[in-house]
């Protein structure tokens, strides 16, 4: 059985934060690890990880609701960092298949840079 939090071998995030895959790091703390998509939508598009696995933020929260606060807390920081916090900003916790999660490590996008539209990615629905 994996212990929570644990490190787990084929996920990709947990190989980028282990430094066995290469990625554009623009921030680090002792819990999380910020860098930048590989796709970006939008100018500004950087995604704050956990160092510890979860699989979303859902599976995060109910771990250690403390690093899910220390990740956004991270993610606000990285809006300072990039310039784009008297612009305006998004934070995104994709969770699950409704919301298009692709990769099962909680991670929180931070986009910004210009207008974003009514979401990331796509538009509102309209319901009703
Ligand atoms: P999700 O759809 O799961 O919320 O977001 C996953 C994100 O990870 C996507 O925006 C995708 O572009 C990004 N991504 C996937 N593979 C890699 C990679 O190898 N390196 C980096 N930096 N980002 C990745
Ligand atoms: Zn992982």
């Amino acid at each position: 059985m994996t212990a929570a939090g644990a490190r787990v071998p084929d996920c990709l995030f947990c190989r980028i934060i282990a430094g066995e895959l290469p990625a554009e790091v623009v921030a680090e703390t002792e819990r999380t690890v910020a860098f930048r998509d590989i796709g970006p939508q939008a100018p500004t598009h950087v995604l704050v990880v956990p160092r510890e696995h979860h699989a979303d933020a859902a599976a995060l929260y109910a771990a250690d609701p403390m690093l899910l606060a220390d990740t956004i807390a991270a993610g606000v920081r990285i809006a300072e960092q990039e310039g784009v916090a008297e612009t305006g900003y998004r934070m995104l916790l994709n969770t699950g298949a409704h919301a298009g999660q692709t990769v099962f490590h909680a991670h929180l996008h931070v986009l910004g840079g210009e207008p974003l539209g009514a979401l990331a990615g796509g538009g509102l629905k309209t319901i009703g």
